[in-house]
């Protein structure tokens, strides 16, 4: 299953909806990104962020702050992000400094903004099955899976990794999609066997090549979560997935890394600004 091609069509799809909205509102959809510190992997993420963004018609608004900026500048600018007409949706580019309780920042989001799916609204929501905006990983996992899964009614699901942005709210979606749903994590007992129980297997645990191709069910769907940065002897960087894909040769269908989930994320993004956005402009 190819991520980035999919992803490349859904941004495609988007550019005459941003224009038709811009032209009708006399302004863009509009995303707002807040990067505190000089982490290069989020510095990455966030600058192919933008520049898809920029690529369909999306305006952002870049806020950077160095790694000593306190808790409360950060609280201060989303409040007037919040209050912005203009701004669409926001953006808080994770991990934050350890100085800053980034429950409290997120929090101080307001729910309509909230692009990433974060806000303790929106998980509410996802978790009674009742609208708001998803998270985009698990919203461009489910968009993956939908692409092979005809009927995920009464399927074995098993999601590997339970985290707040990843593994929890997939297990959410695959449930209200009526599967079976198994969730693990580190200390799970049996995880090859539990592993092999699937049909669909979502893997997201940062744990680079931890599932073999043994514990894979012929046929099942996989999809690999995971990216984790393998540094060469000679400085050179590979980027590896959750599962050992060279061993998986009789999955159904499977996620490679790169190229998979990644550009499915950033897509998802920009679904949900348009989203919020449309929300937000209701003419
Ligand atoms: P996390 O560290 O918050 O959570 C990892 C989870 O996996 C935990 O629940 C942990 O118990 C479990 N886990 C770790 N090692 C395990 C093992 N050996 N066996 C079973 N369970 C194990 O991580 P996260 O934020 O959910 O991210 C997971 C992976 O997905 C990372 O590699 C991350 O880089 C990647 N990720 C990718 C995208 C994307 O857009 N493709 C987005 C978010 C995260």
């Amino acid at each position: 299953m190819s991520g980035a091609a999919m992803a490349a069509t859904l941004v495609a799809s988007l550019e005459a909806e941003v224009a038709h909205f811009s032209a009708r509102q006399g302004f863009a959809p509009t995303l707002a990104v807040v990067l505190v510190g000089s982490d290069p992997a989020s510095a990455i993420y966030v600058r192919r962020k933008i520049a898809q963004c920029a690529k369909v018609g999306i305006r952002s608004i870049e806020h950077r702050f160095d790694a000593t900026c306190t808790e409360r500048v950060l609280l201060d600018i989303i409040a007037d992000l919040n209050a912005d007409p203009q701004v669409h949706g926001i953006l808080v580019q994770l991990p934050l400094p350890a100085q800053i309780d980034s429950h409290k920042v997120l929090d101080a989001i307001d729910p309509a903004k909230d692009v990433d799916g974060f806000h303790p609204v929106n998980v509410g929501r996802l978790s009674s099955g009742t609208g708001g905006l998803l998270p985009c990983t698990p919203m461009g996992c489910m968009m993956l899976l939908e692409s092979v899964v005809a009927d995920f009614k009464g399927l074995q699901a098993v999601v590997i990794g339970k985290s707040n942005i990843v593994g929890k709210p997939v297990a959410l979606l695959l449930l209200e999609r009526e599967c079976t749903v198994t969730v693990t994590h580190i200390h799970t007992r049996g995880l090859p066997d539990i592993a092999r129980t699937a049909d669909i297997l979502v893997v997201a645990a940062g744990s680079p090549g931890l599932v073999r191709g043994d514990w894979v069910k012929p046929g099942a769907i996989v999809i690999d979560v995971g990216i984790n940065r393998q540094v060469h002897d000679d400085g050179t960087v590979a980027i590896l997935g959750d599962v050992a894909f060279e061993q998986v040769h009789h999955a159904g269908a499977i996620t490679p890394v790169p190229g998979g989930v990644g550009p499915m994320t950033i897509a998802c993004l920009l679904l949900n600004t348009v989203k919020a956005a449309k929300q937000q402009s209701p003419v």
